[in-house]
């Protein structure tokens, strides 16, 4: 007779693809729980656990990322595992899963971003904040690309966190990037940059921004960057100014840019503009460089539902600038043999269920948590609950899971040795995180990062051979 699934006996067998918060707010919530016996194995792409944590939030928000001694402890856990340089759809496949795992969790993020679309988006130097942000915070696929920062402009579209991020990382003097863990290289290239001016474009007005009032303030307290803001462009319609009387957190950002527009520059090397109702239109180039963005004046309309959209109003700009970082928003990729919504680029999901777009029916077994849950919105303890939610799902449905094929943990293991792949463990991933830390210690850093997955492998190999 086989045993029940989520007994002692029989422990309910988790799979979860990602190592982003998300997968680790489920993890945790999955072993913390008491009414059912669960193990889980994590699966990343790359070597090192943490998601955006680590190649996301800014490399000068340090207090943030202590976020990450949260995960180690549920890493900690013996009924957890994980499996680093191990990617989902070419290391390992939906079927080996399905056999191996009760219950698989897609916890992926949204790992590409949207586009402009408009004429000269291609042109070099014209960049996503994804890419630029993966670059300096020295995630392993970006750690080649080249940015050229000897133009005196930079012009940052769009008005969310990672635009503030952005537009800071630029505006930030070296003294100050120095005690953060930025990658060496960025730190070199950042050191040399002639940019003087950084222009950030809202489409709408400033009662429509999304950024957060922390993030808006920062901006004032920099030490080599004033900020510049027109109070022309502050003036709120009516629609705005109740949107503004409505939120607190709306308030505080119009007052903080007020704040601004009423500051005398103080004649630092650096400027950041934060400019409102403005549309870029094309980007124009001279020898396949980027040189300058055109920019459409705008009006804010109500629609039928009283929300405000931008609409051009044909009158004209353009600002010289020798960069442009496109930040409108991430967007997810589909993973093989998974549902994927092509226009929210998520996974379609039921309260974290997932189910095919096609019946309309939750798949059983199939669970997905995070950024490829509800898409790119949200802070890091925004996944708790969310995780929470999902992970809910996935007891709730212990009766009605079909139990795997093959649940014995060594038969992951000997899958990717068979396999011929380099994963990375745990313990794998404390060598590194240790070595990274104590190279951050000798030079006043949080850490200095591995930037080579190479190097990684290459230097577990040594310290495992040294233990040995
Ligand atoms: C630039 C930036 C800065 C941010 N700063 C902050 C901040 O300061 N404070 C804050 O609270 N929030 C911040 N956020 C938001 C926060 O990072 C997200 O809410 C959170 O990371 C989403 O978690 P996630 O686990 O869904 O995705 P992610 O963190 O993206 O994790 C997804 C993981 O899945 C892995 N993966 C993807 N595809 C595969 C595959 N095929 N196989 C195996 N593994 C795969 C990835 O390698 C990654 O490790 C920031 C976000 C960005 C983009």
């Amino acid at each position: 007779m086989t045993s029940q699934l989520g007994t002692v006996e029989r422990p309910l067998r988790v799979a979860i693809i990602g190592a982003g918060p998300a997968g680790f707010y489920a993890a945790g919530a999955l072993l913390q729980q008491k009414e059912v016996s669960a193990s889980v194995d994590m699966f990343d792409r790359l070597p090192t656990p943490h998601g955006l944590v680590r190649y996301g939030v800014a490399p000068d928000h340090q207090k943030i990322k202590s976020v990450a001694k949260l995960y180690d402890r549920t890493a900690a856990d013996p009924r957890f595992r994980f499996f680093g340089n191990v990617d989902f759809g070419k290391d390992i496949t939906h079927a080996d899963l399905h056999r191996h795992y009760d219950q698989i969790l897609y916890a992926v993020g949204a790992q590409s971003d949207r586009k402009l679309n408009i004429l000269g988006e291609e042109l070099m130097g014209s960049f996503s904040a994804t890419e630029f942000v993966a670059w300096y915070n020295g995630h392993p696929d970006f750690a080649d690309l080249e940015f050229d920062l000897s133009g005196e402009v930079a012009v940052v579209v769009g008005v969310g966190n990672v635009a503030m991020d952005v537009a800071r990382i630029l505006a930030r003097s070296i003294d100050e990037l120095s005690a953060t863990d930025i990658t060496d290289y960025a730190l070199e290239k950042l050191a040399q940059s002639q940019i003087k001016d950084i222009y950030v474009l809202s489409r709408r007005g400033p009662a429509q921004v999304k950024f957060t009032p922390p993030e808006i303030k920062e901006f004032g307290e920099l030490a080599i960057a004033d900020v510049v803001v027109n109070g022309d462009e502050l003036a709120l319609d009516p629609l705005s100014a109740a949107e503004a009387a409505a939120s607190t957190e709306t308030q505080r950002n119009v007052e903080h840019l007020r704040d601004y527009a009423a500051r005398a520059l103080t004649n630092k090397p650096r400027r950041v503009h934060f400019r409102f109702l403005v549309s870029p239109v094309e980007i124009l180039g001279e020898d396949g460089k980027v040189s300058a963005v055109r920019l459409e004046k705008n009006r804010l309309r109500a629609d039928a539902n009283g929300n405000l959209s931008a609409e051009g109003t044909g009158k004209f700009e353009t600002i010289p600038a020798g960069l442009v970082l496109r930040s409108v928003g991430y967007k997810g990729i589909p993973l093989e043999d998974v549902p994927y919504d092509q226009r929210n680029g998520t996974i379609p999901n039921e309260q974290g269920r997932v189910k095919d777009p096609e019946s309309g029916k939750v798949i059983a077994g199939e669970y997905v948590v995070g950024w490829a849950k509800r898409g790119p919105t949200g802070v890091i303890g925004t996944n708790k609950p969310d995780a929470g939610e999902t992970v809910a799902m996935m007891l709730a449905d212990l009766p009605t899971t079909p139990p795997a094929a093959n649940p014995n943990p060594a038969a992951i293991d000997a899958l990717l040795e068979e396999r011929q792949l380099n994963f990375v463990t745990i313990e794998g991933w404390r060598i590194l995180d240790q070595l990274e830390v104590e190279s951050g210690q000798a030079q006043g850093k949080p850490r200095v990062k591995f930037t080579r997955i190479q190097e990684m492998l290459e230097t577990l190999h040594a310290e495992i051979h040294l233990k040995a």
